[in-house]
């Protein structure tokens, strides 16, 4: 789908305002919102030539839509890439990397602080169908380069990770993945391209949950793929038109509005998080508190290196307890006292949201592998919203203050 008209060399928050599809003949400022499952081709020549691929041009729903094309162009251009594929959920996005990428005896490897389902799904349900996979520490270059196999295909980090906030080295691993003849995937759905391009730093690809701060405000489900045009033009579109993971129109519209506002978000999240965390690391009811812009974490130079110099708006913590007994009921006592923030498992919402890791996000891992992601039962993930912080602040106090 073609672009709008805009100059060349223009910033990224114009870039956030100003990309998408050209506008329809009516001349709508605010991009449309095109509900259609089918297009009328204007003669059968003209269909076949666009069912071929060879002329632009969209033919069916699940294939394409000018309002999935307007996220689409945004979002490669806030991520530097030179172009993107959208689908109905962030998961639905690894899938169609994976299927895009990967046949039966080749290998993965991940981290094993991977998002839980990412996990699932390459470790045990890619591992049906002949797919190998290594899960390595999540900081350790080494681990990564060490578990490096003739038939790696791919790399695949997240960063930072969830729930833990651990930072890797993307430049390292696009190093490691390349010396292998792989491609580097990067999950960035925790830092956006407000803060942070994997791109950048030599990722090849850069997946994303629309759902968390593309979004931004907790309504739809959504995902993506950016890569170079070749990527997705002839190795993930093959696999949307068959498996049709295809992003809604709606579902589109809402997270191209989002992005608008994704960067003006992000920093005040990120200050509200950055707040919250030195309040938490001085409170007597707190053990630990994971979260990259302090200075007590052990990839704070790296994590502001690759972020922009910011931490994010993802927090962990872990309450005191003597043990894992009393710490899960601790931490279930936190979340039971809050009145204004939400006991809600996502993130990447105006309103800030807490959840307990070990009993949702990680629940369905082993004990074994829950503990290889550092999620203890007195782990409390926060992902900071637009309250004020003072309220954040009060909200948590109270359960803190009851054991
Ligand atoms: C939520 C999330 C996903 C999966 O996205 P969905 O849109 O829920 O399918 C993948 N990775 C990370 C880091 C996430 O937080």
């Amino acid at each position: 789908m073609s672009a709008n008209k805009l100059p060349d060399n223009l910033h990224r928050d114009t870039l956030a305002v100003r990309t998408a599809a050209a506008p329809s003949q009516y001349g709508e400022n605010s991009e449309a919102l095109f509900l259609t499952s089918g297009y009328v081709q204007p003669n059968a020549e003209t269909s076949a030539r666009r069912f071929a691929g060879d002329e632009e041009g969209f033919t069916y729903g699940r294939y394409g839509n000018p309002t999935v094309s307007s996220f689409e162009q945004r979002l490669a251009a806030l991520e530097g890439a030179a172009a993107a594929i959208s689908t109905a959920s962030g998961m639905s996005a690894i899938l169609m990397m994976c299927l895009g990428l990967l046949k039966s005896g080749d290998h993965v490897i991940c981290s094993h602080s991977m998002f839980g389902s990412t996990i699932k799904l390459i470790g045990s349900d890619l591992a049906k169908f002949g797919v190998e996979s290594s899960f390595v520490p999540q900081t350790d270059a080494m681990a990564w380069n060490a578990a490096v196999k003739p038939n790696t295909r791919l790399l695949f980090a997240e960063t930072p990770t969830n729930p833990l906030t651990e930072v890797c080295d993307i430049q390292a691993l696009a190093d490691i993945a390349h010396n292998a003849g792989a491609l580097l995937a990067v999950d960035n759905c925790f830092a956006t391209p407000a803060l942070q391009r994997p791109m950048a730093f030599g990722a090849d690809i850069v997946m994303h949950s629309g759902t968390k701060y593309l979004d931004g405000q907790g309504r739809v489900m959504a995902g993506a793929l950016c890569a170079s045009q070749e990527l997705v033009t002839q190795t993930f579109l093959p696999v949307l038109k068959s498996a049709g993971m295809t992003l809604a129109p709606f579902n589109a519209w809402v997270v191209l509005k989002g992005l608008e506002t994704l960067d003006i978000r992000m920093q005040a999240q990120s200050a509200r998080a950055l707040l919250l965390a030195h309040w938490l690391q001085d409170h007597p009811a707190v053990a630990r508190v994971h979260y990259p812009g302090l200075g007590s974490h052990p990839q704070h130079a790296l994590a502001m290196a690759q972020q922009s110099n910011c931490g994010g708006a993802v927090l962990s913590f872990e309450v005191k307890a003597a043990d894992a007994e009393q710490a899960r009921a601790r931490a279930f006592q936190v979340l039971d006292a809050l009145t204004t923030l939400s006991l809600c498992t996502n993130l990447g919402d105006t309103k800030t949201l807490l959840a307990h890791p070990a009993s949702t996000s990680h629940g369905r891992l082993t004990p074994a592998q829950r503990q290889l992601a550092g999620v203890s039962q007195g782990l409390i993930r926060v992902a900071v919203g637009l309250e004020h912080i003072n309220d954040i602040l009060a909200d948590l106090d109270r359960g803190l203050n009851s054991f």
